[in-house]
């Protein structure tokens, strides 16, 4: 999943950034409010973390503009402790959830989690394939205490969970390269081919059914099609 993390404290925005690719997103930064605004109107991210306080925009305008622009992605919003009028403000403007600093990663983690979930399928309900189940904090497949469980490389995670959360559409590899890598990395979607087959061979290989031309979909049940 893409997120934008906008952040002007400099030490704050290499630790969260850091902790977030950790947990298998590929993280754009920004330092400012206009950067910000720019990056939400152009690329379509999964989340957005949003510091209020910015320099050269407020968060708050950035957030208004964004909803003025009909960009519906769910954001997160970074108030000072207590100050309960910012979170009241955040969710006038369209926030869809509030952390006060400071706070520990594993709290921004699990309400990302939850709010990106929450925004694709309206439930928090497991990601699962056939008989496994993606344990995101572990990054592998596990299916009970009898099975051993999958284990899968970062960009392997970060694929199938865009997949699973995304079943029975058409994901064409651009969009799947733009959801798994950063702004700044080296993208070529032909790799994501190369993925894809690493994928197949971990969790059996007609989960994931190419369109010719068109892309990938993901379909639950492993019949042949
Ligand atoms: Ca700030």
């Amino acid at each position: 999943m893409r997120l934008l993390l906008v952040e002007d404290d400099v030490p704050l925005r290499k630790r969260l950034k850091a902790s977030l690719q950790k947990a298998g997103f590929a993280v754009d930064c920004a330092d400012n409010g206009r950067d910000a605004e720019y990056l939400g109107m152009e690329i379509d991210y999964d989340v957005v973390v949003l510091d209020l306080g910015l320099p050269e925009k407020p968060g708050i305008e950035v957030l208004q503009s964004w909803r003025q622009r009909k960009r519906i992605m769910p954001v997160l919003v970074l108030t000072a402790r207590d100050a309960w009028y910012e979170r009241v403000d955040g969710f006038k403007a369209g926030a869809d959830d509030y952390l006060g600093k400071p706070f520990h990663i594993e709290e921004l983690l699990v309400r990302l989690q939850v709010l990106t979930r929450r925004h694709l399928t309206d439930t928090t309900h497991q990601l699962t394939v056939g008989h496994y189940t993606l344990n995101e904090e572990k990054q592998r497949l596990e299916a009970g205490q009898n099975t051993p469980p999958v284990n899968l490389t970062g960009i392997e995670f970060r694929l199938l969970r865009y997949f699973l959360l995304h079943p029975g559409k058409i994901l064409s590899k651009t969009r799947l390269t733009d959801h798994v890598y950063e702004n700044d990395a080296d993208k070529d979607s032909n790799v994501i081919e190369v993925y894809v087959n690493h994928l197949r061979k971990k969790i059996g290989k007609n989960y994931i059914v190419t369109r010719r031309g068109q892309g990938y979909i993901f379909q639950q049940s492993e019949e042949n099609t």
